[in-house]
Parts: C-alpha cells; sequence; structure tokens
C-alpha cells in the first residue's frame, strides 16, 4: 500500500508506532524519579522553572483562534512548533482572505474541549476511572466521497476532495468496536424502501438495522465487526484482492470486538479506512497519539469522545424554502428536476390528489437532512 500512498514522501505520516510501547516508553520517561535519576533530560530547578513559567489555564477561556493571534513570538526561538507558528501568524496578518479562511475553519469545528460527546454532557455520565497510564489517540473520519459524475470529472480542478466529517478521542484500553458504535453517517439513518404508494406510513427500520457489517482497514489488516450473527465477513474479498495486485501488501484477518487500540501498529497521518453499508467509505486517520494527562476526561465512560465535528448545511423544500427537505423525488414528468426535494407539506400537496391517490408516476424516498440527524 505505501507505493500507492508514497507515504516516504509525505511529511506528516510518521514511521509505523506499536501503541503499547509507546505508553510503556513515555510513560517510563515521562515519571519524574526515573527523569531525575538518570539526569538525562532535566534537572528538577529546570523543571520548576518550566513548570512555574507555563500556564495552560487561559486556554480553554479563549477560543483558539482569538487566543493564537495574539501570540508574541520571540525573533530568535529555536523550537520547531514556534516556529511554524511564526509563519503562520505572519500569513494571516498579511492577508485578509487567508485571516478569513482560517477563521471560517475554526467555526466550523467550534466544539468546546471536553464538554460535548454527541449530545451528552460529560458531568451527566456515570463515572468509571480511567486505568492509568493511558494513550489517548485522535481519530479523524472524513466525510464519504461522492461519487464523480462524468461532469464533475471534466470540470472540477482536484477530485477527490477530502473533508473531515468528526474528530474522537479513544483510549488505548478501548475496542475498535466501540468507536464504530460512535460513528455517525447519513447512510446508517436511509430508510430504503420506495415509498411514493405510501405517503403517511411511519417507518423506522433503518439501513444500520438492516446491515450491520462494517470494518476498519489499518496497517494491512481488516477488522470485522461480527457482533450480530447477520454480519458478513467483508475482509474475505479484499484480503483475496490483495493477493492480486503488486501494489498493495497482502492482508490480514483481523476483529474489531477483540482488538483494543493499544493493541495496533499505525502511522500518523497515514489514511485508513473505515467501510460500511457495503460501499460507504470513509477514510480514518489517526492524527495523534500521547498520554492521557491532567487536562483530560477522567471517565473512561466518556471515551470514545466526539471533540469536534462539521456543521452542515441544512437542504430546505425547492418549493417553499422555507423548511427542511423531508421527501427526495426521482423521476417525475411533472417536475423541473430530478431528484427533487420537498417538505412534508408540500410534497402531499403536490404529489397526491385530494383522495390521497398519486398524481402521475415517480419514485419516492425519505430524505434525511444531515443537521437534523447529525446534530442530534
Ligand atoms: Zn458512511
Ligand atoms: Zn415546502
Amino acid at each position: 500500500m505505501d507505493i500507492v500512498h508514497e507515504a516516504d514522501k509525505r511529511g506528516w505520516i510518521s514511521k509505523s508506532s506499536n501503541v503499547k510501547r509507546f505508553v510503556e516508553e513515555w510513560n517510563y520517561k515521562l515519571n519524574r524519579n526515573a527523569l531525575f535519576e538518570h539526569g538525562s533530560v532535566l534537572t528538577e530547578n529546570m523543571f520548576s522553572e518550566i513548570d512555574s513559567t507555563f500556564s495552560l489555564e487561559v486556554c480553554p477561556e479563549v477560543a483558539e483562534y482569538e487566543y493564537s493571534r495574539f501570540l508574541e513570538i520571540p525573533e530568535d526561538v529555536e523550537l520547531v512548533t514556534l516556529i511554524v507558528q511564526k509563519i503562520e501568524l505572519n500569513k494571516r496578518n498579511s492577508s485578509v482572505k487567508y485571516d478569513k479562511q482560517v477563521y471560517q475553519h475554526f467555526r466550523n469545528y467550534n466544539f468546546p474541549p471536553h464538554q460535548m460527546v454527541g449530545a451528552e454532557n460529560v458531568e451527566d455520565i456515570p463515572f468509571e476511572p480511567v486505568d492509568e497510564p493511558e494513550v489517548a489517540l485522535t481519530v479523524q473520519i472524513y466525510r464519504p466521497e461522492k461519487k464523480a459524475t462524468p461532469y464533475d470529472r471534466k470540470f472540477l480542478s482536484r477530485l477527490p476532495c477530502f473533508k473531515i466529517e468528526s474528530n474522537f478521542m479513544v483510549l488505548g484500553n478501548q475496542h475498535l468496536c466501540e468507536l464504530r458504535d460512535k460513528i455517525e453517517c447519513l447512510s446508517d439513518k436511509v430508510i430504503p424502501f420506495e415509498l411514493s404508494d405510501f405517503p403517511d406510513m411511519e417507518i423506522s427500520t433503518t439501513c444500520k438495522d438492516l446491515y450491520k457489517s462494517g470494518f476498519f482497514y489499518i496497517e494491512g489488516v481488516v477488522y470485522n465487526d461480527m457482533r450480530d450473527p447477520d454480519c458478513r465477513d467483508y475482509s474475505e474479498p479484499v484480503i483475496q484482492w490483495s493477493k492480486t495486485g503488486t501494489d498493495v501488501m497482502e492482508m490480514q484477518k483481523g476483529s474489531m470486538e477483540n482488538t483494543k487500540f493499544k493493541d495496533l501498529k499505525l502511522r500518523l497521518g497515514y489514511p485508513y479506512l473505515y467501510n460500511h453499508q457495503g460501499n460507504c467509505e470513509h477514510l480514518l486517520v489517526f492524527s495523534d497519539m500521547r498520554l492521557l494527562s491532567d487536562e483530560d476526561v477522567k471517565n473512561k465512560n466518556a471515551y470514545p469522545m466526539l471533540v469536534t465535528a462539521r456543521h452542515n448545511k441544512r437542504i430546505f423544500c425547492m418549493v417553499c424554502k422555507i423548511f427542511d427537505a423531508r421527501w427526495v423525488v426521482f423521476n417525475n414528468p411533472r417536475l423541473p428536476e430530478t431528484p427533487f426535494m420537498f417538505c412534508k407539506k408540500c410534497y402531499v400537496g403536490f404529489n397526491y390528489d385530494s383522495n390521497k391517490q398519486k398524481i402521475g408516476q415517480f419514485k419516492a424516498y425519505r430524505f434525511i437532512d444531515p443537521p437534523a440527524v447529525m446534530n442530534a
């Protein structure tokens, strides 16, 4: 797979790390006694000085964007992160357009840190202490890539166009399936029935209820979710396919429900995969790995924790332009476009007569509006 992704040419992709070994090594390095006994990193005086000079107390109170713009970074710093930060701030100060783009980015990911878990508040979740030392991994889940139309391929300059849908923090001692259960995707929530003959029928069965299979692909291993007897082994055809190509390493089979994050070998920044509903494919990227600190939530039940999520735009009814779309109609010759979005009222008013008989021929499905379900 490295031949495809050219990981060595991409500076943001790390070398392969063993999560369990990472915890052991850093727990040892950060143990204060071990640190001072060996004397190789810091003296106790240096530690006290750093401890008293730097404070993170201001951070949770101030929006990240507003905070960073007032940073004053000295000229002669050597720390690479500060040099990069300085270049970034200069770029923002010299271009109003770029500054606006950054502001927009922060606004789109505007969740108070450590306060939101989906719609729940951390304080409301039953407390169970984390077993420390514990590793916290940040996982980015990308929006599934749209299948490109011939128009897209001809006129859009850059395809595919990847967007992060949500960021989670997970713990090393959690199973992969715990993350899967927290990932929200529209294709799980779709009602998979054509309903033009039954406009009033209330159906709660979704694709998630019918098609429960899914897998994560991480570092050469396909981890199936086989918790439900109806789940299919998605890994077999993928493994067979991997044996046929020269650009792809041969893959192995794993189990989501029997594998913990600390059992993984992974590369930060590397594009892995979450696949479900047959062909709904989300890139999955581990963007950070660190020991859980005193600043983090210590309640095991609060993880996997949704820390940021993209705000989606509402889709409106194409007739009244007032209410959210609830129905999508295909191939109706009485309409100028297909698909056509309707709110509940306009859908019934336009497509059925006073006796609730369908007018003409068309296909209709319930429309799931992302903001209505993803932020619920
Ligand atoms: Zn999906
Ligand atoms: Zn309407």
